[in-house]
């Protein structure tokens, strides 16, 4: 099956990743993953992306496209993928479509975990994190044993920068807006499914099971 997952920060995307291609034995292509092995393995791709990705911003749709037709057209994606970071701009979501046509394939489901803002605010900001061990525990949700040292190794937690509130409400914001005109694109092409994503990691799951087992891998 050929599925799209979007989802903001916070939304427990990378989660329900793991979980749809362990069950359907499908390959996860995450750009962002990609770029990032590029970077670490120092190839032409990783110089091209490096100083996009080190100021925020996205890499051109040329090599972001380009890295996603060479990578569909393996083996491993003729029963299917889970595309994770792309498309991000509506010229990506345009290519893509190029693409798989010429794969002879169309995507089934663009699934969308929706988690309401402000709770994704507050999962964001409540991250905590030993700088010693890198143990990292949320204040709410998964919380150290003493109120802000850590299990392993009793350090103090701290705050990422990343995590503090105005930050996060920036980070989210921006990713909203990339995210609303790719959202309107699958509605009105009819692949777009919102899966409630304000519940346990298995009942997010289990609804995204019931939507694909439906659909032939
Ligand atoms: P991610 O892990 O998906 O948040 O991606 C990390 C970074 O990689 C982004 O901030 C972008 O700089 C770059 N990136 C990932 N996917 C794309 C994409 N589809 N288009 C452009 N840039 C991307």
């Amino acid at each position: 099956m050929n599925l799209i997952l979007m989802g903001l920060p916070g939304a427990g995307k990378g989660t329900q990743a793991e979980k749809v291609v362990a069950t359907y034995g499908i390959p996860h292509i995450s750009t962002g993953d990609m770029f990032r092995a590029a970077i670490k393995n120092e190839t032409e791709l990783g110089l091209k992306a490096k100083s996009y990705m080190d100021e925020g911003g996205l890499v051109p749709d040329e090599v972001t496209i380009g890295i996603v037709r060479e990578r569909l057209s393996e083996e491993d994606c003729n029963d299917g993928f889970l595309l994770d970071g792309f498309p991000r701009t509506i010229a990506q979501a345009e290519a893509l479509e190029k693409i798989l046509a010429s794969l002879v394939r169309e995507l089934d489901f663009v699934l969308n975990i929706d988690v309401p803002k402000d709770l994704l605010l507050e999962r964001l900001t409540g991250r905590r994190v030993s700088p010693s061990s890198g143990k990292t525990y949320h204040v709410i949700y998964n919380p150290p044993k003493a109120e802000g040292k850590c299990d392993v190794d009793g350090s103090d937690l701290i705050q990422r920068e990343d995590d503090k509130p105005e930050t996060v409400k920036k980070r989210l914001e921006v990713n909203e807006q990339q995210a609303q005109p790719l959202i309107d694109f699958y509605k009105a092409k009819g692949y777009f499914k919102n899966i409630d994503g304000n519940r346990d990691i298995d009942e997010v799951f289990a609804d995204i099971h019931v939507l694909l087992k439906g659909t032939h891998a």
